[in-house]
């Protein structure tokens, strides 16, 4: 395929949502598969919703799902400006055109009148078309009549006709032109409507392909008109399947699905969330399931989309984040970590020994599904975090523990070294075994409660070279305080 061009048309009326986030996916693999260009348009010509944080919010997130585009907002091309507020101009211009030609025209219609009008046709059990006594009126007549603000409205050829859409996503769908009457092209604040701004983007930015939500499927009529009065060739469509929450409802932003920013707070990758969305609606027609994001450029076919509703499913997504983590580069990882214990203030005496990096990433790396969770594993190991849990009581009443606890601290303060060797570890086991005649967890749980502060959760083997040897008799003597 050649001069491939799509685009990503959001609307700053809220943040970038999981649906948004696909749609701009799927474009942008399809792109970068026909070695085409990924275009980002800004559609903000409802002045009464939008707003520019959520513009900043929307491009902030494409960025960190890695979407980022060739031409643009803020980005230079020859078809800009990308942002339709500044494009207004050319809508007049084309406008104007449709008057000149006789297939627009200026209607002064009022509210009231065309409520009454609908009235009418709901009484008489007819759909409502609107039905304009200004149709035919010329723009000389037009300008005359100066006390009501006009709406330009086109005019539908009176002879219906079926449009076809061939859908990649659908197939074939019809629709015929008599499902819509006269309708708005600019408003009589002189705004232009969605419909005619798309159309007309659409053709002039040179749009080969449009892959977007199924509401928009509607939408396609009137944007086929449009190309068609303006001899323009329409782009191909593919409309996207719904998302459905898991009891097979539209998912909506009220019941559960996050922005997308909220989901890397929640400490998601953005490669597996990408992972995660392009699995709803796209097949890849094999088991596979876990793609890096280059796999999803080369594996992604848009013959491989499909149009039933996708569920989607938070705790797939969780395990898809973990199967990203899990296979990521060390210092990639702790790059990414780095910032969240920042903020956390927690502090990893181990991170200046190269290899101890590796390894604690590598032998904790299954106990964690999200960053955010890696947080809470990591915070155990931290110089100045030791808090004892409730469930450390259990052992208090064991007769052995006190005993244990000492012997512990007894065979750490013999070692000479900063952290203490598996081997090392191996052995004072051993010992205290032998000492107090105890296995099992008898002696994991003391252990891990003077190591962590919990009786439950990290594998000891896993822990046990990450934390200083001072750490470790500091908590030691801790526990024995809170013993006494
Ligand atoms: N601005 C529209 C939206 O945010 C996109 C329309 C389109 O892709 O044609 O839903």
């Amino acid at each position: 395929m050649k001069n491939i061009r799509v685009r990503f048309a959001p609307s700053p009326t809220g943040a970038l949502h999981v649906g948004g986030a696909r749609t701009a996916l799927f474009n942008f693999l399809f792109a970068k598969k026909y070695g085409g260009r990924f275009i980002l348009r800004v559609e903000d010509t409802d002045l009464d919703r939008n707003q520019e944080h959520f513009l900043t919010e929307q491009l902030t997130a494409l960025k960190w799902l890695g979407l980022d585009w060739d031409e643009g907002m803020d980005k230079a091309g020859e078809y800009g400006p990308y942002r339709q507020s500044q494009r207004l101009d050319v809508y007049n211009q084309y406008a104007q055109k449709l008057l000149d030609s006789g297939k627009a025209y200026y209607c002064f219609l009022t509210d009231d009148e065309l409520a009454h009008m609908k009235e009418t046709s709901q009484k008489e059990g007819k759909p409502f078309r609107v039905k304009s006594p200004y149709r035919n009126w010329s723009q000389e007549e037009a300008k005359k009549k100066q006390n009501v603000k006009p709406v330009i409205r086109f005019k539908m050829p009176e002879t219906a006709k079926n449009y076809v859409v061939d859908d990649v996503v659908r197939g074939r769908v019809e629709f015929p032109s008599d499902m819509i009457g006269d309708f708005v092209l600019i408003r009589s604040n002189g705004l232009p409507v969605y419909n005619f701004c798309c159309a007309v983007d659409d053709a002039l930015m040179k749009i080969s392909h449009i892959f977007r939500a199924e509401e928009h499927l509607p939408n396609t009529l009137r944007q086929l008109i449009i190309f068609e009065a303006l001899g323009w060739a329409s782009p191909v469509y593919g409309h996207l399947s719904l998302i459905l929450s898991t009891d097979k409802k539209k998912l909506s932003k009220r019941e559960g699905a996050l922005s997308c920013l909220e989901y890397k707070e929640q400490g998601h990758l953005p490669s597996a969330l990408n992972n995660f969305l392009a699995l709803l609606g796209w097949n890849p027609k094999d088991n596979q399931e876990v793609f890096s994001f280059s796999e999803l450029i080369s594996k992604f076919s848009e013959k491989n989309l499909n149009p039933a509703g996708a569920v989607f499913d938070e705790n797939k997504l969780k395990w898809i984040n973990a199967q990203h983590i899990r296979s990521m580069d060390y210092k990639e990882f702790w790059k990414m970590l780095q910032p969240l214990l920042d903020r956390d203030k927690i502090n990893l005496p181990f991170l200046n020994n190269e290899s101890l990096k590796e390894k604690s990433f590598h032998s904790l790396k299954s106990s964690f599904s999200t960053l955010k969770e890696a947080v809470e594993v990591f915070r155990f190991l931290s110089y100045d975090y030791f808090k004892i849990d409730d469930s450390v009581k259990e052992i208090f009443e064991w007769s052995h523990t006190k005993n244990l606890i000492q012997l512990w601290k007894e065979e750490l303060e013999k070692v000479k070294t900063e952290y203490i060797s598996l081997e090392d570890f191996k052995n004072i086991q051993n010992s205290i075994k032998t000492k107090l005649n105890i296995k099992g967890a008898l002696l994991f749980k003391p252990l891990r409660a003077v190591m962590i502060g919990q009786v439950e959760g990290l594998e000891l083997k896993a822990i046990i070279e990450l934390i200083p040897r001072e750490t470790l008799i500091q908590r030691s003597n801790q526990l024995l305080s809170q013993m006494c």
